[in-house]
């Protein structure tokens, strides 16, 4: 029988191991850090990341921090630059998330929602460090709650929120007390031209300012595309045919389920959409260009996390700027 709860255990250090373990086989483990309880998911596995949109039933790939245990972590998943040395000087471990280019391709497209962009954060929460120092792998974790919940700022919260391990939630909740910061974490992206505020947090703007001087709301310079929009979006180059039965002259052809021909990529043969979510940038990527001059996709059921495929897919047939 599934289990409908998932325990709260205290951060000691067999429950810290025990839990380091089960995110480096794949498996969701909640956590305490100092802004809000994190979901969390190694970063190098895409299966393991689709388990936490599943579990949160997210409607839509948006892209997660990747928690990293101090700064040459950081610098060994994204290219630093001058602005992300001065700012992870002075304000980590704590409660800022910075964006920049991805280095480490061991890190999964679908963390960044299929981006050249990484979000990273070295947390200073005790319970956080030890996890990430016992795991040894880069730690993708959105806060622990069903989307569109408030954050969760103590344990019990995130069990009232997500489904238990049997359901397709975490494993354990390790018990850090109520968050300190109690506010997510503000995210500032520092690789465009210059640095933008994504999403005010537990770091005051003007702190951040203080350091590194003015702030760009987005949409506001070049490097914040989208304008009104909060987050970037990947899109192919290619113009997309959804819906697809079988792919047209010139087009590559993004599978679904079985039964698609052999050439095709599929994004998951048996029709397991968990499967699928964690191909789908990758496999979009390898499509999006030469030999072919479009891409096809075959219709991909709307449950689950299908939900957020076809999201993705119907904003990508949409042209960038439109
Ligand atoms: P959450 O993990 O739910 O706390 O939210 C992560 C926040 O970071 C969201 O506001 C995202 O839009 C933002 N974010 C994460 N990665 C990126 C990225 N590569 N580019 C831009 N924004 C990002
Ligand atoms: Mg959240």
């Amino acid at each position: 029988m599934a289990d409908h709860r998932t325990p709260i255990v205290p951060p000691d250090a067999d429950n810290i191991s025990a839990a380091a373990r089960r995110l480096r086989e794949g498996g969701l483990v909640a956590f305490a850090t100092e802004t809000v309880y994190g979901l969390g998911a190694d970063a190098t596995n895409d299966k393991a990341v689709a388990a936490v949109f599943q579990a949160k039933d997210r409607p839509r790939f948006n892209p997660l921090i990747v928690h990293v245990k101090d700064s040459n972590a950081a610098r060994a998943a994204v290219r630093f630059n001058p602005a992300a040395e001065t700012l992870a000087e002075a304000f980590w471990p704590g409660a800022l998330t910075i964006v920049l280019p991805r280095l480490d391709d061991r890190i999964g497209l679908l963390v960044s929602a299929g981006l050249d962009t990484v979000a990273v954060r070295v947390p200073n929460h005790p319970v956080a460090q030890a996890l990430l120092a016992g795991a040894g792998v880069p730690v993708a974790a959105p806060s622990a709650n069903k989307a569109g919940c408030i954050s969760p700022t103590a344990a019990g919260h995130v069990v009232f929120s997500l489904p238990g391990p049997g359901d397709g939630g975490p494993d354990m909740i390790l018990d850090g007390g109520p968050c300190p910061v109690g506010v997510e974490s503000t995210v500032i992206d520092l690789s465009g031209s210059s640095p933008v505020l994504l999403r005010p947090g537990g770091v005051a703007a003007e702190d951040i300012e203080a350091v590194i001087g003015p702030l760009a709301a987005p949409g506001e310079n070049e490097a914040a595309k989208s304008p009104g929009m909060q987050e970037r979006h990947y899109a192919p180059d290619l113009p997309l045919r959804l819906d697809a039965e079988e792919p047209h002259p010139g087009e590559g052809f993004l599978a679904f389920g079985p039964g698609a021909p052999e050439e095709a990529m599929n994004l998951s043969p048996t029709g397991d959409l968990e499967e699928a979510a964690a191909n789908l940038f990758a496999m979009m990527r390898a499509l999006d260009g030469p030999p072919f001059e479009a891409i096809a996709v075959m219709a991909v059921p709307d449950r689950g996390l299908g939900r957020a495929i076809n999201d993705r897919l119907r904003r990508a047939v949409v042209p960038a700027d439109g």
